[in-house]
């Protein structure tokens, strides 16, 4: 059945609703409940699985449920491009349209004074790439104090990249006391497990 069996809150229903989804994807049916219950897990899921919608709602959900007003970054998305990080912020904006959260996308290429700006407004959830969000934490734009929610999104194509050394820089600076997601095509390529093993003690598989 449809996203309403999933339990996610009224804001979020209609928000699905406007993005035109009417059934959840496997991936999303898999993912969405454990993840609201709290789960670390690591999931298969290519592009086209429906996975960007299968972290976005629960992390919503959660910064819903707790709302801290002056609080940092609560939840950090790092992808390997540009172009994945603003589809990642266009999903979040549909699904977002009845809900206050904020966002904004920290990525390589785009004018550092601009993302100062940006970040000075406390976004709730920042999606980004590697190299440039680790900039912004070295000179202190960034603080990760507040973060619950860390999510790496492709982490073959992190791997393929050569991005693997900057994720885990930020890995290192992130709350222990967080809830970790990460999203491969595969969770078979080389350099996967041991991104996980970095990532979570303990996560639920999700193939
Ligand atoms: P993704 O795998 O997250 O990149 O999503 C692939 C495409 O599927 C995107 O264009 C989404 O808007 C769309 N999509 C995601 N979830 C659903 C759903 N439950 N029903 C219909 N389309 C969806």
């Amino acid at each position: 059945c449809g996203f309403a069996s999933l339990d996610l809150v009224e804001p979020l229903l209609r928000g699905i609703a406007k993005a035109g989804f009417e059934t959840p994807t496997p991936v999303q049916s898999a993912v969405i409940p454990p993840a609201l219950d709290g789960r670390d897990l690591m999931a298969a899921a290519a592009t086209g699985s429906g996975k960007t919608a299968a972290f976005l709602l629960p992390i919503m959900q959660r910064l819903l449920a707790s709302p801290a007003p002056r609080a940092g970054t609560r939840a950090l998305v790092l992808v390997p491009t540009r172009e994945l990080a603003y589809q990642v912020l266009d999903h979040f904006h549909a699904l977002g349209s009845y809900s206050r959260l904020t966002a904004a996308a920290i990525v390589g290429g785009d004018p550092r004074n601009h993302q100062v700006n940006a970040l000075r407004r406390n976004p709730e959830i920042l999606i980004a790439t590697p190299g440039r969000f680790l900039e912004h934490l070295e000179t202190g734009e960034v603080d990760l104090t507040d973060l619950v929610f860390l999510v790496l999104d492709e982490a073959d194509l992190m791997l393929d990249m050569g991005l693997v050394e900057d994720v885990v820089a930020i890995i290192t600076q992130a709350p222990a006391a967080r809830q970790s997601l990460l999203f491969s095509a595969t969770l078979h390529r080389r350099g996967v497990p041991e991104l996980a093993a970095h990532l979570s003690r303990d996560p639920l598989t999700v193939t």
